[in-house]
């Protein structure tokens, strides 16, 4: 293989998958849910295959997004950043979020750059940035001290900490918004902390808000993008994986100015070309639907999906403080990180040399037919032992 993949073979979603399926276990590990899509988008996936209204939609469509989706994306985002988008230039699509994160890190970021990372990040984000020659500069999220429950807002950036990350080498940061695996929804204060630090240093911000729907109680989803100064210097991430419970679709699409997005069409014109278009033209179909119906918080999927999965958060939550796991409630996002410290359990040794939360993973499959991801792997590995005292689970599949 290629010198540039050294050290990027190992993959927490290959692994824990394949363990989950080879030990017939319930799978509340990698993020997906056991539900189908909204009606709606599948009877228009329906159609758009069956060829019954356009014979085209089973052809190539343009390269950057089908035009239909990348309208109601502008449509649908241009309130929420504060800017009159323009969808052939201020959007892109590509094969998930994934894809456009792929897009954004190597369409933007030359060899030699640094990014900085937020942790706990998605753990796509250390491979991605190596690949393209730069080097990773972390720093994470820390929950503050404190007896009992966690709330995912306990866990916080350390201004100080943040900007020693930065430099004149720094291209990027990178953050999820809400956090996975942490369930964080920044608050805006802490969003213009790191806006400050993108102006004085310029650099970009790549904002991955793929669980932008997914807040709970009273807490507001702010894009760093609609802040001062940032619209400039953002990419904003979005999937229509998370948004309509279709992770096997892999669709996603970055928002930001003509500047930015310009070298990821670039890139992804070349590499990719184009996604699927009955998929798009569903999600678009869709997502006109759900703006039509924006004010009524039941029937738009968009609000509704929260409204049903906060039970879910909350007995999975009582569920662990009953087996003596400390729970982070989540602001937003469909994970919750477990504090398994208290539990005592003595781990066989397997053989490796992984953190703990690994060992006690594969244990905790193959003794008890539970899957769960170990969040250690969304630490570089200085900061593995942050990570490895929990688990994280995704409640999205959870019975109340
Ligand atoms: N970012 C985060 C934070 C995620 O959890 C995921 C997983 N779905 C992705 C990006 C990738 O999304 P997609 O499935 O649309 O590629
Ligand atoms: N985003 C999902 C998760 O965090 C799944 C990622 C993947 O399977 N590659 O669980």
């Amino acid at each position: 293989g290629a010198d540039r993949l050294k050290g990027t073979e190992k993959n927490v979603w290959v692994e824990f998958g394949k363990l989950a399926v080879d030990y017939k276990a319930l799978n509340l590990g990698q993020g997906f849910p056991d539900f189908k899509p909204p009606q709606h988008v599948i009877d228009k996936m329906v159609h758009a295959v069956d060829g019954s209204e356009n014979a085209l939609l089973s052809q190539y469509t343009r390269s950057y997004g089908h035009p239909r989706l990348v309208n109601v994306l502008a449509k649908l985002y241009s309130p929420l950043t504060g800017q009159t988008l323009d969808p052939m230039n201020n959007i892109t699509v590509s094969v998930g979020a994934y894809g456009v994160l792929f897009c954004a890190v190597q369409g933007l970021v030359n060899p030699g750059d640094e990014v900085v990372i937020v942790e706990p990040y998605f753990d796509c984000y250390e491979p991605m940035v190596k690949v393209a020659g730069a080097t990773p500069k972390y720093v994470p999220i820390r929950p503050i001290k404190k007896e009992g429950v966690l709330s995912s807002d306990d866990w916080k950036l350390d201004p100080v900490e943040l900007e020693s990350k930065f430099s004149a080498k720094t291209k990027a940061i990178m953050i999820n918004n809400p956090n996975n695996p942490v369930g964080k929804v920044f608050k805006k204060e802490e969003l213009e902390m790191i806006a400050g630090l993108c102006k004085k240093y310029d650099c970009i911000c790549i904002s991955d808000e793929v669980y932008e729907w997914m807040i709970y109680d009273d807490n507001k989803h702010i894009k760093i993008a609609s802040l001062p100064g940032m619209w400039e210097r953002t990419i904003t991430l979005g999937s229509a994986g998370k948004t309509f419970s279709a992770t096997g679709w892999k669709l996603g699409w970055g928002v930001g100015p003509d500047h930015l997005i310009k070298p990821m069409q670039i890139l992804h014109q070349n590499c990719i070309y184009t996604c699927p278009t009955p998929i798009q033209e569903a999600v678009a179909e869709g997502l006109e639907y759900e703006l039509s119906v924006q004010d009524n918080k039941e029937e738009c999927y968009l609000t509704s999906l929260a409204l049903e999965l906060k039970p879910k958060r909350d007995a999975l939550a009582k569920s662990l403080v009953e087996i003596g796991m400390i729970p982070t409630i989540p602001e937003g996002g469909y994970f919750m990180m477990a504090d398994i410290s208290k539990l005592n359990i003595d781990i066989p040794d397997d053989g490796t040399k992984d953190p703990y939360d690994f060992k006690f993973v594969r244990w905790l499959c193959k003794e008890k037919r539970l899957s769960v991801i170990p969040p250690s792997a969304f630490y570089n590995q200085e900061h593995k032992n942050l990570g490895e005292k929990f688990v994280r689970f995704c409640f999205i599949k959870v019975r109340t």
